[in-house]
């Protein structure tokens, strides 16, 4: 496994892992828009490009719901190398349940099938992927508020002094913090009873990921965030 990091901005390094599937031979490119934990988009340019490369391109879009973009599962259509993988995990809101699908060139199925575990997806998880499909509109109605509140949390975020927000296609927005431990700041935002996540490595040094939740939320928050900004 090759790991190509991403550029300024989060972008996908598209040159590099043209040159790094040469160099290796890969067959596999596994791809996430949006991404996590970044939230940021993969252009349809990068992925006419990288769907040019002699590799199975696998695109991750457990977070498309939440994007202002449409998702590619029409490209497969189109390309013999491109599979998009779909969870209920996110914007259907039944992560634990374990469901979720992809969609596949069929020559992959014959492939696909020989592996395949002799059991099915678990009764529950049927269940309420099955309710989820019945109430469809529902779901989209939540992820359009979500998508609002990410929005008033962006901007909000945004007039904070020590924090660096990015934009977000997801539901969850990261920031790098400035002049200060993100690992500090996550402790002291968790004694308020507030649960962000923390990273600190290569690539993503000093950041919080902050989900997006009810407007009553975001307004706790941001309360939390002023009476620690002294
Ligand atoms: C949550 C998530 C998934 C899917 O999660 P499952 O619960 O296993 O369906 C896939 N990719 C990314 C980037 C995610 O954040």
């Amino acid at each position: 496994m090759v790991e190509v990091g991403r550029t300024e901005g989060f972008a996908v390094d598209v040159d590099e892992i043209e040159r790094a599937v040469g160099e290796v031979r890969a067959k596999l490119l596994f791809l996430t828009s949006p991404n996590n934990p970044t939230g940021n988009w993969l252009p349809d340019e990068a992925l006419r490009r990288l769907l040019k490369l002699p590799v199975l391109v696998v695109l991750d879009e457990a977070y498309v719901e939440f994007a202002d973009h449409p998702s590619r599962a029409n490209w497969v259509l189109a390309h013999e190398n491109l599979v998009v993988l779909r969870t209920f995990s996110k914007a259907a809101g039944i992560a634990g349940l374990r469901l979720g699908y992809g969609i596949c060139p069929e020559w992959l199925m014959a492939v696909l099938w020989k592996f395949k575990q002799p059991y099915n997806v678990n009764v529950a998880a049927t269940v309420a992927g099955l309710a989820s499909l019945r109430h469809v509109d529902q779901i989209y109605a939540v992820v359009a508020k979500i998508k609002g509140e990410r929005r008033r949390l962006l901007a909000a975020l945004q007039q904070v002094p020590y924090l660096k927000p990015y934009e977000s296609q997801a539901n969850f927005i990261l920031c790098g913090v400035v002049d200060r431990s993100a690992k500090e700041l996550k402790l002291a935002l968790e004694r308020q009873g507030i649960l962000v996540r923390h990273y600190n490595k290569p690539g993503l040094e000093n950041c919080i990921r902050i989900s997006v939740g009810r407007p009553e939320q975001t307004d706790r928050l941001l309360q939390a965030l002023a009476t620690l900004a002294g």
